[in-house]
């Protein structure tokens, strides 16, 4: 059975494939090439789902989709569902240049990654949330990763989250967190 997995990112679609990987047990996964969707959701899991439903009704297929961002308590939980436009940019490194700024000087450095994790075929439809906490790094570190990475660091850990090896991020990750949940809940169907 096919599995759309309904994003244009790669970075995304790397870390994707290993978290998925022997999990997937019947299904196969592919890729998304087809028009992306208005992301106009006010939560994670409502963007999600906007985005496995437009994958799936397009192929015909199941498909599945995440969407994430990084939520800062002092910025009041921005940049929140906007964290890949947050500096208007749609770039990673002026992103992290933006929150960087923006924490400039903030006591409370308290943050979580989110990711909602959607799977839709037909009128089936299911979500998975997962957060990861941590606290927003002065100054970026680490080259691994993507996006807010080198910058975040998790809870209970004394390196960024750029500073782990792509294993060691997928094993405690938001992403994986959902996805494995997601997974579980396809394969008890
Ligand atoms: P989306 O593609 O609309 O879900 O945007 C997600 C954005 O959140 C990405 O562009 C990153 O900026 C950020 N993000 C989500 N997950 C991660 C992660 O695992 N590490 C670093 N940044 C992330």
């Amino acid at each position: 059975m096919k599995l759309v997995l309904a994003t244009h990112n790669a970075h995304k679609v790397e870390e994707l494939r290993r978290i998925l990987g022997e999990r997937l047990g019947e299904w196969e996964l592919v890729g998304y090439d087809g028009p992306e969707p208005v992301e106009d959701g006010d939560t994670f899991e409502a963007n999600a789902l906007i985005k496995a439903r437009a994958a799936s009704a397009y192929t015909g297929l199941a498909a599945i989709a995440d969407d994430s961002g990084i939520s800062v308590d002092a910025l009041d939980g921005a940049p929140g569902i906007h964290s890949a436009r947050f500096a208007g940019t749609r770039n990673d490194a002026d992103n992290v240049a933006l929150l960087v700024s923006r924490m400039s000087g903030v006591a409370d450095r308290t943050a979580q990654f989110t990711c909602a994790a959607a799977f839709v075929s037909g009128t089936v439809e299911h979500v998975e949330t997962a957060i990861w906490p941590g606290t927003v790094l002065e100054e970026p570190s680490g080259g691994g990763g993507f996006g807010y990475d080198p910058v975040f660091q998790p809870a209970g850990l004394s390196v960024s989250s750029a500073q782990l090896t792509a294993d060691e991020k997928n094993a405690i990750s938001h992403r994986a967190q959902a996805f494995v949940r997601l997974l579980d809940w396809m394969s008890a169907q």
